[in-house]
């Protein structure tokens, strides 16, 4: 059984509209994918009807931007009720932040002898119900600037860089209660990649797992095999799920093809008992026996 439980279509930041993406998964063999967009629920619907028909299961979730002592954190929700007031509130919050910062990192990067115009960031970014870093990222690519999106964020675009602007998002633990109400299952995503491992050691886990964290992604391709080795025993001292993704982004990130890492079907099975013990009344979506 293979199960990736981390991918994004262009409802945010990924290149395959969410029905692509489905139909991908089923094509490169897995039995179940979750479709995880940044702060959005909007490819929700069209992933749901794309896996009836591709014979894959499906779990709807959601890749949180939080905060946790002056870091960013990445919190993955499965299946929390896409109708919470509350939650799509926050949600409309971090998206208005983030988009409300893209002019003033073009601005910057106008200055910096860059021609990155709202229009050929419209023109780059094409039918992306979510524009933020990624697609200013894409947009340096286009321009030249840069090879990459790992290159744009390394050179301008991440925390410290000359284009960087900060923007709203969520403390982690009112996050992980507002996931929690909505019937979701909180699991952290990547904690030792990307700039968040110095605030999120063991006693800073064991404690967000005492205000509702269920979970932490061990396998991803951020984390090298140590690593992994050392966020599994925490998990395993904590009692959370482990849960291994590919954070796939369709084109827009090389080598992280759907499936490349998987997450264990005891561990999902434990993410579904959570959700409906939670009154969520998103479930999964076609059969998957987990045993
Ligand atoms: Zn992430
Ligand atoms: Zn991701």
């Amino acid at each position: 059984m293979t199960i990736d439980l981390h991918t994004h279509s262009r409802v945010s930041d990924g290149t395959a509209s969410p029905r692509d993406l489905v139909h991908a998964a089923a094509a490169a063999g897995l039995q179940v994918v979750a479709i995880t967009d940044h702060d959005t629920t909007l490819g929700w619907d069209e992933a749901a009807a794309a896996a009836v028909e591709a014979g894959v299961a499906l779990v709807r979730g959601i890749e949180v931007s939080t905060r946790f002592r002056g870091a960013g954190v990445h919190l993955l929700a499965y299946l929390p009720d896409a109708g919470d007031a509350a939650l799509q509130e926050e949600l409309s919050r971090i998206v208005r932040g983030r988009e409300d910062r893209v002019p003033t990192m073009l601005a910057r990067l106008r200055e910096l002898g860059i021609p990155a115009t709202e229009e050929a960031l419209a023109a780059s970014a094409g039918d992306s119900e979510v524009t933020g870093r990624p697609h200013v990222a894409d947009l340096l690519v286009r321009l030249g600037v840069v090879r990459d999106r790992d290159q744009a964020f390394a050179e301008y675009l991440a925390d410290g860089g000359p284009a960087f602007v900060d923007r709203y998002a969520p403390e982690l633990p009112a996050m992980l209660s507002v996931v929690r109400a909505a019937g979701g299952v909180p699991v952290l995503a990547h904690p030792w990649g990307r700039g968040s491992a110095h605030v999120l050691d063991e006693r800073a886990i064991a404690g967000l797992r005492d205000q509702g964290l269920a979970g932490i992604e061990v396998d991803h391709l951020d984390h090298d095999p140590g690593t992994r080795d050392r966020l599994r025993a925490i998990a395993q001292r904590l009692d959370l799920v482990v849960t291994g993704s590919s954070d796939h982004h369709g084109t827009g990130k090389t080598g992280h093809d759907l499936g490349c890492e998987t997450t264990a079907p005891d561990q999902l099975a434990r993410i579904l008992d959570l959700a409906a013990s939670l009154g969520s009344p998103t479930t999964l979506i076609g059969k998957a026996e987990l045993t």
